[in-house]
């Protein structure tokens, strides 16, 4: 399918989420539908913003919104006018312990993955700034760093998704998505600007071994990030198959329920121990999954959902 760069009106870009039980956010603003970096493992076709809207993309062109993941952008530029006025009649803010009401940009699309999706996100955090609002940024893309002049600011969190750091490998599992080298040096130059940074080791691909986590945590921790979450990949679903068809074939050994809980179990265990290596271990902030609930201890899990992350906002 060629790809489709398009524009999309909505009513209310301020949506409540349920993303504190990750301990991210209270709120969320997605400034596209769609994602340009179209890596091979995302979630979000499967979730409800793209599953509820398939019969919306598909009018717009879009033939297989699941398969066809990564060719298509629908970019709301008029969110930061929109969330102008709603944040100026709002009343009420939904603050929870693990949210600590904060707006994370984006969970359904990448707020700098090009210019014209930056620029709407660049507005979008001012207004977020005039109300006074606290902001997470999630990003794969080193644009954010042209924002800095707004971004070097107590109310305001910037993370990477960064995995691994290996641009081959980056290559084949997030083949449009920028280098994770680039990544790194990205969240270095936020750093010694003066920006909160975090990093968000996820997801990692089976195939890394214990060395692999003891490098990257001893290099990641370098940057002092305020946070490092993790999470495995989780290749059982529509993802999976682009995966294969992508050609990666080792997220076959984690298809099945069982195998994806034994990866999981083992890259944890192998994260703890890179991240007490790095003396890192108080930064490390586990996502789990409540499906693992049936292969370990419940209370491990209930341990970490919805527990606040060690990030200190003002
Ligand atoms: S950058 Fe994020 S939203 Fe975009 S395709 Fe990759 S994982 Fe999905």
């Amino acid at each position: 399918m060629p790809k489709i760069i398009s524009h999309e009106f909505i009513k209310n870009p301020l949506q409540q989420s349920r993303l504190n039980k990750k301990s991210l956010c209270d709120y969320v603003i997605n400034i596209a539908s769609g994602c340009l970096h179209g890596c091979t493992f995302c979630y979000v076709p499967s979730t409800p913003s793209i599953r509820t809207n398939q019969e919306r993309l598909k009018q717009n062109g879009v033939v297989d919104p699941q398969m066809d993941w990564g060719q298509y952008l629908f970019v709301r530029d008029e969110v930061a006018e929109k969330l102008d006025v709603v944040l100026s009649r709002k009343r009420v803010w939904n603050v929870t312990e693990s949210g600590r009401g904060v707006v994370l940009l984006c969970s359904g699309t990448d707020p700098y993955q090009n210019l014209a999706v930056a620029r709407v996100t660049r507005a979008v955090v001012k207004v977020l700034l005039k109300h006074n609002k606290r902001v997470r940024i999630l990003t794969r893309s080193p644009l954010w760093t042209n924002d800095l002049d707004i971004l070097v600011h107590p109310n305001i969190t910037v993370g990477m998704s960064l995995p691994f750091i290996n641009d081959e490998l980056g290559r084949s599992i997030e083949p449009a998505a920028p280098l994770t080298t680039d990544r790194y040096k990205a969240l270095k130059v936020g750093k010694e600007a003066g920006c909160r940074i975090y990093v968000a080791l996820a997801p990692t691909p089976s195939v890394l071994v214990k060395s692999d986590f003891e490098n990257h945590f001893e290099i990641l921790s370098q940057l002092e990030p305020e946070v490092m979450f993790w999470e495995p990949i989780n290749a059982r679903g529509t993802n999976g198959k682009r995966m294969l068809k992508a050609g990666l074939e080792f997220c076959r050994d984690v298809m099945s329920k069982k195998a994806w809980a034994t990866n999981f179990l083992q890259q944890w265990e192998m994260v703890e121990d890179a991240a007490s290596k790095s003396n890192c271990s108080e930064l490390l902030h586990i996502w789990p999954d409540p499906q693992l609930k049936g292969f370990i201890e419940p209370l491990m899990v209930e341990k970490w959902l919805y527990k606040p992350t060690i990030e200190q906002w003002k």
